[in-house]
């Protein structure tokens, strides 16, 4: 018999495809052909194949092979079908038996000594492989931690093509994947560590309670990393849902920790100014790798010296900001992440990042205004929190007597918060603050009495607060729930924040 199939996996975004890999042994001159939309690295698989077939011991058929890779409409990327080829190779030409690993799911790259290499995504790939009613899949060893992850497949691991040949002939057994390593998520930095800067740690609770965009302006030793750093501590854990789907773009972009299991923290993504398009949206060749947004997806995305990045890069997260996914073009058509994650912004004051009244600060105002310019407009639009910091003085730095709240004093609060926020926000679809669009909240039931917001009108008349910026400021205050005289729950608006945590305008 010349033909054999194996079943494996193709990525389309984070979203997995079953593939069925053909392979049909023909007499005639020996060449391999390989159709179904492959790429570059997926046309180089025929070498690796065969040297690796021949190097683990086996017999490569001297006939004119083709493969096919099924559903042909499908692009297909990268190295992960290699393992998936070698066994239809080998299985159609009578080497192994033609049903070897029938309805087993088959994942992995080849070196040329035999040797199977981990392949980025695994996680995603099992997931499509079990949502199709698959239940057994072979994966690198390398990526066994992470494919034991799904609940419902049993999991076998092979470090080399002779150990899964030798599988298939003789039924010696595979590896089994590790144990998961224990639930929980190792600590990070706690807002216990933070001295001083009230004003900040409430910027911080507010912003993690509704889900806003935040930027933290102020002069350098004002503790602006060190708060954003703390963010995704006070953030509630992610469920299994938003889990899955953060690991599984941790997988694609080959950053899973070796041995973890899901991962449950909001994840945090801080990259460099220099930092490229590309490296902030994602791209790269064959399988797209999910650029920093995609990586902080349900996280925090942190841009420290935010207005040093480039004018490109800064326009680039716009989209995926606005949308909640990300785009990113390919020659082969386009991939998409989700990218629904929360921003925030830290600047100086001035270009030359003197403390705050340094007599050394020679910048005009005007040099002033165009640097945090390079903000402003469509990006800062849709930060709602903004604050101004100081430095930390050192009577704050060095008080011993008051202890710092820590993460989780303040976790349980924003918690709290947004079980309020879903209750309040159920019939409208929305489920935190940030989300609520501004005309909502100038309608009754939700509009603020005139006391509360006169301060904001006058603003808005005189042209200090834009109208965009008069609703940023409306979905701060839903903080706070409680009874009126008649026992039902109103809200209780934190018309202190008004004042203090407002926007500037920024148009
Ligand atoms: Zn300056």
């Amino acid at each position: 018999m010349g033909y054999a199939k194996v079943l494996s996996v193709g990525l389309a975004g984070v979203a997995g495809h079953l593939v069925e890999v053909e392979a049909d042994l023909a007499p005639g001159l020996p060449a391999v052909i390989i159709s179904g939309l492959p790429d570059t690295a997926l046309h180089e698989a025929r070498d690796r194949v065969r040297a690796a077939i021949v190097n683990s011991g086996q017999k490569w058929p001297n006939r004119r092979i083709t493969l096919n890779l099924l559903p042909a409409t499908l692009p297909k990327y990268g190295s992960a079908f290699d393992l998936a080829i070698a066994v239809a190779v080998l299985a159609g030409s009578g080497e192994l038996p033609p049903v070897a690993l029938d309805a087993t799911v088959v994942l992995g790259e080849l070196g040329l000594d035999g040797a199977v290499r981990p392949v980025r995504g695994t996680l995603p790939m099992v997931a499509a492989a079990a949502r199709a009613g698959h239940t057994r899949v072979v994966v690198p060893a390398g990526n066994a931690a992470e494919a034991a992850v799904i609940p419902g497949v049993r999991v076998h691991a092979v470090d080399t093509l002779h150990r899964l040949v030798a599988h298939v002939r003789t039924g010696a057994p595979l590896l089994a994947p590790p144990t998961p390593a224990p639930a929980g998520t190792p600590p990070g930095p706690d807002l216990a560590d933070v001295a001083g800067q009230p004003l900040g740690r409430r910027a911080l609770e507010i912003a993690a309670a509704g889900g806003h965009h935040l930027a933290l302006l102020g002069p350098p030793g004002a503790g602006k990393t060190m708060l954003a750093e703390r963010l995704p501590s006070v953030l509630p854990e992610l469920d299994d849902e938003a889990a899955l789907e953060v690991t599984a773009l941790h997988s694609i972009a080959g950053l899973l920790p070796p041995g973890g299991g899901l991962l449950r923290r909001p994840p945090f993504q801080a990259p460099h100014h220099t930092a490229t398009v590309p490296a902030l949206v994602g791209g790269g060749s064959g399988l797209a790798r999910p650029g920093a947004v995609s990586l902080a997806h349900r996280g925090v995305l942190f841009l420290d010296e935010a207005p040093e990045f480039g004018k490109g890069a800064l326009e680039a997260l716009r989209q995926p900001l606005e949308s909640g996914r990300v785009r990113v073009a390919r020659t082969r058509g386009a991939t998409e992440y989700p990218a629904r994650t929360q921003l925030v912004l830290a600047a100086n004051p001035c270009p030359c990042a003197k403390p705050s009244g340094d007599a050394d600060c020679e910048c005009t105002p005007l040099a002033r205004r165009r640097y945090l310019g390079r903000l402003s407009g469509p990006l800062l639009d849709r930060v709602d929190v903004q604050v101004q910091l100081r430095a930390v003085r050192a009577a704050e730095l060095l008080r011993t007597d008051a202890a710092h709240e820590s993460s989780a004093a303040v976790a349980a609060r924003v918690a709290a918060a947004r079980r309020a926020a879903a209750d309040r926000w159920a019939a409208t679809g929305h489920r935190v603050n940030a989300d609520v669009p501004g005309p909502h909240l100038r309608r009754p039931p939700w509009h603020l009495p005139a006391r509360v917001t006169a301060d904001l009108r006058h603003r808005l008349d005189t042209g200090s607060l834009s109208a965009r910026g008069y609703d940023r400021v409306l979905r701060l205050p839903w903080i706070g729930i409680s009874r009126n005289s008649f026992g039902q729950e109103i809200l209780r608006p934190h018309a202190a924040h008004l004042g203090r945590l407002s926007t500037q305008s920024t148009s």
